[in-house]
């Protein structure tokens, strides 16, 4: 017997389906264990201020403690968890906990750091996303200026008019919204335009060609003037060499995020790295 799961999802008011292949099947009921099991963990990576050095940050970034094949990135099972639905529980989970380690972090920079939670476009379009994110402020006790959502060019596109209502409906508490992976993938001027967003993340594959390759090194302008002059602050992500955070700083790049600077870590290896820091300093 053949069974062929089909996943039915509606976009713009049509019906659209697609057959997941048994691989991702099996791979998508592993991870339905996980979220039940709470296999995952968060790691923290800090985003400093280009001009000053401090820490103003950190992206939570989610990680599968797998039982055979070890720490997975989220790179190998985002896409299968955003097309059986499974990101909205695993979100839920991943917002909840970033809030909760942001809230307990009460002395020093750590304490006055905004906390970034990567949000997919099908959990921003579930009915209650921003009630849900009052909630979880609420419970954890976050002050709502510390949490940035960010949400790639792609939430925009998928979002039904509402979308940006939510997106209103959480500014007006006080929440930042960023929005990441900029210039990759629809790169709608009008959404940059309309998107109540108070940070722009460049993409990483941008950053990779500076300094030296000239037209990566004209969009990359033509990004931060324009960022700019709609009122974004700019963050640099992936940045991996001096010559790079040159570059990005002499653009007028206000945070970077990158190698060059930490790794995403752990809360606790976090803890101990801005001790360090200040040992140094
Ligand atoms: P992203 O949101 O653009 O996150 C930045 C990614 O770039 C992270 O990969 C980070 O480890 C990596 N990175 C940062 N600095 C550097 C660098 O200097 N060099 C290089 N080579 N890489 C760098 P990660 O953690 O593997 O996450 C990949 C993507 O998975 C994220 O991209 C985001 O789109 C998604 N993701 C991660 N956590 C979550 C989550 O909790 N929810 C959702 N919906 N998506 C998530
Ligand atoms: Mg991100
Ligand atoms: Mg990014
Ligand atoms: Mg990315």
């Amino acid at each position: 017997i053949i069974i062929v799961m089909t996943l039915t999802y509606y976009h713009k008011g049509v019906m659209h389906e697609q057959v997941l292949p048994p691989e991702d099947l099996a791979f998508a009921s592993e991870l339905e264990a996980a979220i039940a099991q709470e296999a995952f963990y968060l790691v923290y990576q800090p985003q400093l201020d280009f001009e000053t050095g401090k820490l103003v940050g950190v992206e939570a970034l989610i990680r599968w403690q797998h039982p055979e094949r070890g720490v997975v990135s989220p790179n190998q099972f985002i896409g299968v968890a955003e097309l059986t639905g499974l990101i909205v529980p695993m979100g839920a989970w991943v917002l909840k906990a970033a809030c909760a380690q942001a809230a307990s972090w009460t002395t020093g920079e750590l304490s006055r750091a905004k906390v970034s939670v990567n949000v997919s476009p099908l959990q921003l379009n579930t009915p209650c996303f921003a009630e849900y994110v009052l909630l979880v402020l609420q419970e954890t006790g976050l002050a709502p200026e510390r949490l940035v959502i960010e949400l790639t060019e792609s939430a925009f596109i998928h979002a039904d008019c509402t979308g940006n209502e939510r997106l209103q409906k959480l500014k007006q508490h006080g929440i930042k919204l960023a929005i990441d992976d900029f210039g990759t993938g629809y790169s709608c001027l009008a959404y940059l335009r309309d998107i109540p967003g108070d940070y722009l993340k460049v993409d990483r594959s941008f950053v990779n060609d500076i300094p030296g390759k000239e037209r990566s090194e004209a969009v990359i302008s033509a990004i931060v003037v324009l960022g700019k002059n709609l009122h974004y602050q700019i963050v640099a992500e992936g940045v991996e060499t001096e010559a790079q955070a040159d570059y990005l700083k002499a653009l007028g790049c206000d945070f970077v995020q990158g190698f060059l600077y930490a790794k995403p870590m752990t809360a606790q290896a976090l803890q101990d790295w801005m001790r360090n820091r200040a040992d140094l300093a």
